[in-house]
């Protein structure tokens, strides 16, 4: 007879499948840690058929789906691509601040208008009173 898995097993298998879709899924751009916490550098095959291919790769690889070991030209790639979206999110970004600081540049110059205003009506007003003593 075929006993179920047990629940810890599950949950274990469940954890495992979770980080694997992880070390799958969870890699844009240029790795700088491999989800085991390992230090990722910069390889060079040496694997005759592969000489000469670059990786980020991470220190603790095992081909065993647990580590990065992530193509150098397809990482760049990414890389590039990640930063040009976020070159224009700040573009974005700071086209929204220019047009807010020329708002409020605007409404400082009227607010300093009116304040001259008050300014000459509060020295008319002060001079009225002490001209009638
Ligand atoms: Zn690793």
């Amino acid at each position: 007879m075929w006993g179920s898995p047990s629940k810890a097993a599950m949950k274990e298998m469940m954890r495992e499948m979770d980080y694997i879709t992880l070390v799958q899924d969870g890699q844009r751009g240029i790795p700088k840690e491999c989800p085991c916490g390992g230090r990722i550098y910069h390889e060079i095959s040496k694997i005759e058929g592969d000489l000469g291919n670059r990786y980020f790769t991470c220190k603790a690889y095992k081909n065993d789906g647990f580590h990065w070991r992530v193509p150098w030209f397809y990482s760049v790639e990414e890389e590039f691509d990640k930063l040009m979206e976020q070159i224009d999110e700040q573009n974005q970004k700071l086209s929204g601040l220019e047009t807010q600081l020329k708002k409020m540049s605007e409404e400082l110059r009227n607010q300093r208008g009116v304040i001259a205003k008050l300014k000459d009506l509060v020295e008319q007003a002060v001079k009225n009173i002490f001209d009638g003593w």
